[in-house]
């Protein structure tokens, strides 16, 4: 024990992974009067959180996490001048370019969770709120105020210095954690002891508990998406859209009764897409910049390049609905993050006073918060 308090450190709690779910864990726990040490294997967070899109995307997600994702929507919202991020609540358009996609937004709207506050645009009524989207064919759309916009390149690391700077947090960046005998915690840069230890380790899956993993079923899903320059004049997309691709991919829709219909619709035109995993958002972040993607494969290994061609189905399907004044692309990346086909996240306690934090799939962005206070002991 002596050892170990001249080694590291004794801390009340200790989180390992610097990602959206560690920091979220990290400030709720220092919210309750915690001490934290927070270790992050990079020099600065590089993992799923900054490659995303930064949609806080509430309506996408099943019933059941609703309330999860208003609240953190609003932790975001709160703590996003405090630590001097920009976080833009402006809200979605779900575009409905045929009859189909209408049918669909319509159910939902109809039985909507508690709380929804959107509601259906007539297609004349679209473009005051958005010059971007497609005129041709328009039939209408889902206005929701809900989806909120971040940059993860911008707000994570603001979180962390502001998580050590105002809630004591302590942060130890090059601090890869290579082995957890609770309340022992071995990293690089120290060995450490915690009352309870968080692991958020994103899709790192190999290194710590990899039979927990394997158990669960976790897989990585792989995604390609851009960025444009900040478009031109300070041109301002507004709210972020999505089409009829989108209600295929997420939960909230699933229950639609209209959605088989719209589902055989596009394997008739979009078999490609289909197979490549492809919805596309169009979204803008404070620079300016339009952000556009995304394709979705699953597996435990994935190929680290870039497909052009999966470039050129999502802009061709992008350009069905909507365009913006600069399409250039000026940065292409790919993004990985972890999940379990069929579920919202992993939770397990691989030993006593050890939890893991995983598998938020595409939506840790928009549960994180929520998800931390629903199990941080108060
Ligand atoms: C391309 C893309 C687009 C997405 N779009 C959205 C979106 O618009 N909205 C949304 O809600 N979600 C979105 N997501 C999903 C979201 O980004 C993830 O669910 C979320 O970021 C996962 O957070 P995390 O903290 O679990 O993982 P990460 O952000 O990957 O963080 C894990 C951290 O742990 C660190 N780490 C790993 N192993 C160790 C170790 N042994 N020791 C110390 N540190 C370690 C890593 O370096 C990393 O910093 C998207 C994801 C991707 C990839």
């Amino acid at each position: 024990m002596h050892q170990l308090i001249q080694n590291g450190g004794v801390f009340d709690v200790i989180v390992i992974g610097g990602g959206i779910m560690g920091i979220a864990i990290a400030a709720v726990e220092a919210e309750r009067g915690r001490r934290v040490l927070l270790l992050e294997r990079e020099e600065h967070p590089v993992g799923a959180s900054v490659q995303n899109f930064g949609l806080l995307w509430c309506l996408g997600q099943p019933a059941h996490l609703w309330k999860r994702a208003l609240r953190t929507r609003a932790r975001w919202l709160e703590f996003a001048p405090q630590a001097g991020f920009h976080a833009s609540p402006n809200g979605s358009i779900h575009l409905a370019h045929s009859e189909l996609d209408a049918a669909v937004l319509k159910e939902f709207s109809e039985r909507a969770p508690e709380g929804f506050q959107g509601h259906w645009l007539q297609a004349e009524e679209i473009p005051a709120r958005c010059t971007a989207v497609r005129r041709a064919g328009l039939v209408g759309g889902l206005w929701s105020p809900h989806e909120t916009t971040v940059d993860g390149r911008e707000a994570l690391p603001r979180l962390l210095e502001w998580l050590q700077r105002e809630r004591g947090v302590e942060v130890r960046f090059d601090a890869a954690v290579s082995r957890v005998e609770a309340p022992e915690v071995v990293s690089a840069a120290g060995t450490f002891r915690g009352d309870r230890i968080y692991v958020c380790t994103g899709a790192e899956l190999r290194i710590l508990f990899p039979d927990v993993y394997r158990a669960s079923g976790i897989t990585k899903t792989k995604l390609q998406m851009w960025r444009t320059r900040p478009q031109p004049g300070g041109w301002r997309l507004g709210p972020s859209l999505c089409a009829g691709l989108t209600y295929l991919h997420y939960a909230a829709f699933a229950d639609c009764r209209s959605l088989p219909a719209l589902r055989a619709e596009y394997e008739r035109t979009h078999a490609e897409h289909l197979a490549h995993g492809i919805h596309v958002l169009l979204a803008q972040n404070a620079l300016g910049e339009a952000i556009v993607g995304d394709t979705h494969h699953y597996a435990q290994t994935h190929d680290p390049f870039l497909h052009d061609s999966l470039d050129r189905l999502i802009a061709d399907y992008l350009n069905t609905f909507a365009s913006v004044p600069d399409p250039r692309v000026a940065q292409r990346w790919m993004g990985v993050y972890a999940r379990i086909p069929g579920k919202t996240d992993l939770i397990a306690h691989p030993q006593p006073g050890v939890t893991i934090i995983n598998a938020m799939g595409g939506a840790g962005m928009t549960l994180s918060f929520g998800l931390a206070e629903e199990f941080v002991p108060e």
